[in-house]
């Protein structure tokens, strides 16, 4: 297997993405379900993955930065790219060059979409009209407009002979089960408050959403046109209270043992020397360390990782580049393999068990795999 020059890798199994995203479309059905790939796809790769998704039918597609759209669409991905945050002003005219979609909650940024699709025009770069979807805040209190600015920006862009192609919001509290109930309900009315306000000035953007893959699978009210689904797809569940059965997780990362060697009872491994061995122990170098993403904590909570089909203990710190194990009396070798996250034989080790051990949810874990760890498609 090809993973450069050391034996580290990240493992994106293509068949268990498929999967989530056939149970994910039929969940939203007959809302469409739109991709969220920013952040490299929650670090499984965002290309790869748009490009699967598009295969299945998919053609909406969420990233966080301009950079990241454009990434998609020199990739040749099909399909409208949704930019979630407003861009710096500089990278407006790029980005509609490119035929993203911008998320727009702030008059300025509007009126420099506008100045920027004229310049275009007058340069005939591009004569389509931009497409902006208003993003309006029910409650999360991150981005977004009120309900009369909405009204406003809608105004606005209408003056301006750009038409509003969506308008979108984000949950907050969707995933907190029937914590989160209420909230969720009065962030929905709030919602069709502004499309209805919208009808009324005769402006109805044709692509509305506002859930996340909580939201899409505990709340078919918001579903809306759009279900805009990251980590579902990624094969993990938003919380333990959303009720989805058989997502698979996509990524294992896999590496092998780069040395071995005997250690007596009473002696300890890395730095600080922090925990003596209670027996005679084989102990194996992992060439995964805290710069890879696993985190020095990892350590401290006692987190295990699997050879051959067993499961033993990070034996000291974490360091940047490499970790030891301690395989007890398991007589391992160079070479063996080593599963950080995933499945072997029996066993499993999943990043909701790291997020738990680190007191942090899978998004985190998932994206802190590093840029430096090879993503290998399976
Ligand atoms: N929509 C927006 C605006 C987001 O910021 C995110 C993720 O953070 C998502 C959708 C996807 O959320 P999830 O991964 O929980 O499906």
């Amino acid at each position: 297997m090809a993973y450069r020059s050391r034996a580290l890798w990240a493992e994106v199994d293509l068949s268990a993405l498929r999967h989530n995203i056939s149970v994910l479309k039929r969940t939203v059905y007959p809302a469409q379900l739109a991709v969220v790939v920013k952040a490299n796809g929650y670090g499984h790769g965002a290309t790869q993955i748009a490009r699967q998704a598009s295969e299945l039918g998919v053609s909406f597609f969420c990233v966080a930065t301009v950079e990241e759209g454009i990434e998609l669409k020199d990739a040749d991905i099909k399909g409208e790219v949704i930019v979630l945050m407003e861009p710096e002003r500089e990278y407006i005219e790029e980005a509609l060059a490119k035929d993203l979609t911008l998320t727009i909650y702030n008059a300025r940024t509007l009126v420099e979409v506008v100045a920027s699709w004229q310049r275009l025009a007058r340069g005939s770069k591009s004569t389509s009209s931009p497409k902006i979807h208003i993003k309006v805040d029910t409650g999360m209190h991150r981005l977004g407009v009120s309900e009369e600015e909405a009204l406003e920006l809608a105004r606005l862009a209408r003056d301006s002979g750009v038409s509003v192609g969506g308008l979108s919001s984000h949950l907050a509290v969707a995933d907190a089960g029937e914590l989160g109930r209420g909230y969720t309900l009065e962030q929905i009315a709030r919602f069709e408050r502004v499309v209805a306000r919208l009808a009324t000035i005769n402006i109805r953007p044709s692509l509305l959403h506002l859930a996340n893959t909580a939201g899409g699978v505990a709340y078919p009210s918001a579903r809306y046109d759009l279900v805009r689904s990251g980590i579902g797809v990624y094969g993990y569940l938003p919380s333990q209270e959303i009720n989805l059965v058989g997502l698979r997780p996509v990524m294992s990362l896999k590496s092998r043992v780069s040395f071995v060697r005997r250690l007596k009872a009473g002696e300890a491994v890395s730095y600080g020397l922090r925990r003596p061995l209670a027996s005679a122990s084989f102990i194996a170098t992992v060439p995964i360390g805290y710069a890879d993403g696993l985190r020095r904590t990892l350590f401290d909570r006692g987190q295990e990782v699997l050879i051959k089909g067993e499961r033993v203990p990070i034996a000291g710190t974490v360091t940047m580049d490499q970790i030891m194990i301690d395989c007890g009396d398991v007589e391992v070798a160079q070479g063996e393999e080593v599963v950080l996250l995933g499945r072997q034989g029996a066993n499993v080790v999943t990043a909701l068990e790291w997020a738990e051990a680190l007191e942090t949810i899978p998004y985190e874990v998932l994206t802190s795999i590093a840029a430096r760890v090879p993503r290998i498609y399976i």
